[in-house]
This record gives C-alpha cells, structure tokens and sequence, in this order.
C-alpha cells in the first residue's frame, strides 16, 4: 500500500490559564484547591487559625471521600459553619452535557466548563480495573498529524477544579462514592487514571500536579502515585518535574524511530529531538525495573511500523526501564494515515518481545462512540466545522 502523505506542521504555543476563582467576582470553588490553599481559603473566609486543621480535614473528607458538595449534609460541623462555608464558597464540578456508553462499556462523556467550553472524559471498564482517561486542555497547541485533538486549536488550559471535577464527575455517574457511614470502600471503579484525554499535560504542569495531589490525597480519593500515569509528547524541561513533584508514572508520545519521521509525527519533536528526549527519559528520577516508563508506538500502515524501526526501537531504548505500548492506529475522518495491518503490528511486536521488551497491543476501545485514542475533539467544535461546511459560501466566509 502506498504510504500516507506526511508533511511538517508548525509548532504553536499559545496557553492561557484562567485564574483559579470563579470569574466574574463569583465565590471561589472548594474543589481542585490543595491543601494549603484550602487551609489559607478557609482562615481568610472567618476559620479561627486554631480549629482550622479540624474544619480543613472534615471539609476535605466531605469533598472527597463522601463525595458530598451540599453545605447542608456536612453534618459534623455546626449550623453556622456550614452557613459561613455556603456564603464563601462553593463545591463545584464541571456539567456532563451527554455520555455515550459502548457496546464494549467504555464510556464517554462530554463535560462543558466554564467559558462554554468543552472536553471529553473516558471511561474504560476491563476485568482487573476501571481506568478514567482525562483531559488536561481544551484541543492542544501541538499538532501531532495523526491525532484529532491535534487538529482543533488550543482553547484553554483546564484549572485543577477541572481536572479534579472530571474525576468526580465519573465516580457520580458510576455511583462510586460510599454510602453514608460506609468507611470500608472496597469499591474502586476508578481505579486508575490516565492523562492521555485531549491536550498536553506537561503545558498545563501546575494544574496538573495540583489536581493529581487532590486526587492522590489518602484522606479523600486516595489514588496511588503507582495509578496515575501521564501521557507526554516529549516536553523535556518538565519532565524531571513530573517525578519529583507529582510522582506518577510516565508515558510518552514516542512513534518514530528517526528524527525525520518524528519530526512529522509529533512535532515537538523540532525542539526537543529523539537523543535529546532520551536524555531526560534516562535521568528519570526514582525510575527502577518495576517502574518503568510506557513507550506509546502508534501503529501507522507504511510509516513507523516497518521491521527497521522495530531494531531501531531496541537500540534506543538500551539503558532505559521501558516498556512498549503499541496503539493501532484509531482513524477519524479525513485522517491521513491507515492503521498498519495486523501482520505488520504482531511482527513489530514480536521483534521486541524478543528482545525482552513488555510489548502489550493496546485494544482499542469504545471505537462506536468515537472514545478510542487521539479520537476526542469537542462536540460543538466538530458541529462548528460541518456547519461551515454545509453552509453557502457567503455564510462560511464571514
Ligand atoms: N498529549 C499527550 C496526551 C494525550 S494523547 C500525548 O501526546 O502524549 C494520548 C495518546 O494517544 C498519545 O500517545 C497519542 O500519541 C495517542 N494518539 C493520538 N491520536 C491517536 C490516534 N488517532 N490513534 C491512536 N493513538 C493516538
Ligand atoms: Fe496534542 Fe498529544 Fe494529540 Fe499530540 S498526540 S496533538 S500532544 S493531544
């Protein structure tokens, strides 16, 4: 088959993060506040310094381990605590605008933010866990050619209430927090996360790590570090930041085995090359055998996935705790690449399996709704397009 036509795409930045308060002079929201803000939010709302490690810990248990957001139901702090709580602040998570549910069981939902906004979450139900894959910016500054998301402009980046609330939101809909008085949770629907929604993590590092240290927090949704992996397109400078601030594992954008060939795929890869990537990937704080680093290795029909790359692959990889994680390749209309055949991925991964690479083959999931990898883009920014396309040209031109 003829290869798919690459050709270089530039490399854009243009994030814009909205402050952590409700605009428009609207009460701050509770959630996606660490700790110590929340400790320094509850003292400047009234909290006398020295009941503030009580009310912060009740408050934060409300929140996040009973899932409860109403003022009123905090039913172990006082009548007028609550009232002070309910004048200040609010507890707020983004709204589900639809979910879609597979015949496989993943789900999709799409979440509007603030600003009208919107991104997608998914759910992926398997045998021996639930894994909630989230967003971390509306579309991406990057414009990786095979991805979707990388074909629509960045919007924002997500607050960590956001990123947060996209947890909260799916343990809602999937009935998850605990029933009142109910302290041994042996349920855990989501019971891993994933940083590989729309946009690039590693641009949006603060909120990020923000909201992985709410989630991760062993009083309220206590997700392990060891649960948590983010998804990178090869941010260099952040990169040692990840280990050392958020600690989760990683996984990284990889694809391509020459600079050429990456330099097409994932852009980035302009600014930070292979070696240079490697380099940072080798220096990985904390890494030993048993944490290793996922090699994402998208499966593109004549492009990446020839047996040279796999040997080229290996070579790279010397010295590094890594494991491959090949993705057939998910089309979306007018992508310009194939999926290879799966002859040509079970060959790609047998040469690594035998040089003693973990090669798994990633199932795609949720393809009905449109919910597998590099598949999501906002709704209203598909309707936005097709509307222009259908329009007459006087409207679409104005
Ligand atoms: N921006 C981050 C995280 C989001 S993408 C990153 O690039 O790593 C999550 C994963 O899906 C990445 O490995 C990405 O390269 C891959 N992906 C994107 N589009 C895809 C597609 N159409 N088919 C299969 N995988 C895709
Ligand atoms: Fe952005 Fe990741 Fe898609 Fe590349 S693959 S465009 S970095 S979301």
């Amino acid at each position: 088959m003829t290869p798919a036509p690459i050709s270089a795409a530039p490399i854009t930045q243009d994030v814009l993060t909205i402050p952590r308060k409700t605009p428009k002079g609207g009460k701050p929201n509770l959630v996606g506040m660490t700790r110590d803000q929340m400790r320094a939010a509850l003292i400047a709302a009234g909290t006398p310094e020295k009941a503030v490690k009580m009310r912060l810990g009740q408050v934060w248990q409300w929140i996040y381990f009973w899932g409860v957001r109403d003022f009123d139901r905090m039913t172990n702090l006082a009548k007028d605590y609550r009232a002070l709580l309910a004048e200040h602040f609010v507890v707020e998570v983004p709204e589900v605008v639809t979910k879609q549910v597979s015949t496989d069981g993943t789900r999709k939902y799409l979440v509007r933010i603030a600003g009208g906004h919107e991104v997608e979450v998914v759910y992926i139900p398997e045998t021996d866990r639930g894994t909630l894959c989230i967003s971390s910016q509306v579309g991406c500054t990057l414009t990786c050619t095979f991805c979707h998301t990388g074909t629509q402009k960045l919007v924002r980046n997500l607050t960590a209430a956001e990123i947060v609330g996209q947890v909260m939101l799916a343990r809602d809909d999937l009935g998850e927090w605990p029933n009142p008085g109910d302290r041994n949770v042996e349920t855990r629907l989501v019971s891993n996360i994933v940083l590989m929604g729309m946009g690039e993590p590693l641009y949006n590092f603060e909120n990020v790590r923000d909201g992985m240290k709410v989630v991760m927090d062993g009083e309220g949704i206590a997700l392990g570090r060891r649960r948590i992996t983010l998804s990178t397109s090869g941010v260099v400078p952040e990169i040692a930041r990840t280990a050392n601030e958020i600690g989760c594992l990683l996984a990284v954008s990889f694809h391509a085995t020459t600079d050429e060939v990456r330099d097409v795929l994932v852009p980035i890869n302009k600014k930070w090359n292979i070696a240079t990537l490697l380099d940072a990937l080798r220096d990985y704080p904390n890494l030993t055998n048993s944490e290793r680093i996922t090699f994402e290795y998208v499966m593109l029909d004549h492009v990446n996935d020839s047996k040279e790359d796999a040997y080229r692959l290996i070579e790279l990889l010397r010295g590094i705790p890594a494991k491959v994680n090949l993705i057939p390749f998910n089309e979306w209309p007018g992508a310009p690449y194939k999926r290879s055949s799966g002859n040509r991925i079970h060959a790609f991964a047998d040469i690594l399996h035998n040089a003693g690479f973990s090669t798994p083959i990633r199932t795609p999931r949720g393809e009905d709704i449109m919910a597998a990898c590099g598949q999501l883009k906002s709704a209203t920014e598909k309707q936005r397009k097709s509307a222009l396309k259908n329009a007459p040209k006087a409207t679409a031109a104005e």
